[in-house]
């Protein structure tokens, strides 16, 4: 009798991960949060690179491929944003679930609207870390909801009784995103058209979306560290078309953005790109709140118009 009941018991115990929650690897915190919003309870979400590192370059640790052994998802930002340190912890995981192309893999890219995709022949040559357009395009809200919706219809393709609630989450998420859209763009109408330069390129669905003019680089290419030629260069430009906002990504050195800033009389902003890259920055709506207030505060300070 007691063995019946601890066999029954057992077997109950191997039935139940049929009704757990999905394990989902996302490349990003901020793919995590999107896959968080509308995945509630239903999925166990971690994230690989941390919000405070470059995404381009994430060293890769064991811990990694770990997590991804046991994923049924991997959700990734893609336009080989990950290509220097994702592919191999794929591979290493010998997960199939996960491998590019299968069920549980999906690229976020995929539908959202991409700025920066070049035309004529595609070279590695410069370096060019955007060799298929803009990958920091998760910094347009409009993005962030678009990619939110792969993320149900992936989730709801595997988890099929799961469904409406996935479907219940976005519509909620959705909700709350408009209401914020709202908000933010009070917060930066007075400021349409405004020149900044900023020092990689994370910021051109940010800037368009919210009436900003980014007029120069730091970076002369995305992912080469800067020349004094260039900055020369950049400077002149700075002081001719009197830019007062300097946008600088958290993991870059300061040292050339404060030289620039000292000759140009712009401020130096640190502004993070990605949820988790501050403390107070803890999901996706979060991420424009504090920006924003940022950076409405540092237009104010410079009296740039
Ligand atoms: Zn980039």
């Amino acid at each position: 009798m007691r063995l019946l009941s601890i066999l029954t018991l057992a077997a109950l115990a191997l039935a139940a991960p049929a009704h757990a929650a999905l394990n989902v690897v996302a490349a990003t915190e901020d793919l995590a949060d999107l896959t968080r919003q509308v995945g509630g309870d239903k999925v166990k979400v971690e994230s690989i690179a941390r919000g405070y590192q470059d995404p381009h370059f994430v060293e890769a640790k064991p811990s990694f491929i770990l997590k991804l052994a046991k994923a049924d998802l991997l959700v990734v930002v893609g336009r080989e944003l990950e290509i220097g340190w994702l592919p191999p912890l794929i591979t290493q995981s010998r997960n199939a679930k996960i491998q590019v192309g299968a069920e549980g893999y999906l690229d976020a890219s995929l539908t959202a609207r991409i700025l920066e995709i070049p035309t004529g022949q595609i070279t590695r040559a410069m370096g060019d870390v955007h060799p298929l357009g803009n990958p920091h395009y998760w910094l347009d809200p409009g993005n962030g909801r678009r990619v939110a919706q792969a993320i149900v219809e992936k989730l709801a393709r595997m988890s099929p009784g799961d469904a409406a609630y996935f479907q219940a989450r976005y519509a909620e998420f959705d909700k709350r995103l408009a209401e914020a859209e709202k908000r933010w763009d009070a917060m930066i109408a007075p400021y349409k058209g405004l020149k900044i330069v900023t020092y990689h390129r994370s910021w051109p669905n940010f800037a368009e979306r919210f009436g900003l003019e980014v007029v120069g680089y730091v970076e002369p290419r995305p992912g080469i560290p800067p020349s004094p030629s260039h900055t020369l260069d950049l400077i002149a430009e700075m002081k001719r078309q009197n830019v007062k906002i300097l946008l600088v990504e958290p993991y870059f050195d300061l040292k050339t953005p404060q030289s620039i800033a000292r000759e140009t009389g712009a401020k130096v902003l640190v502004m993070s790109p990605s949820v988790g890259g501050e403390k107070p920055i803890t999901d996706y709506l979060a991420l424009f709140d504090y920006d924003l207030k940022l950076l409405v505060a540092a237009i104010q300070e410079t009296g740039a118009k």
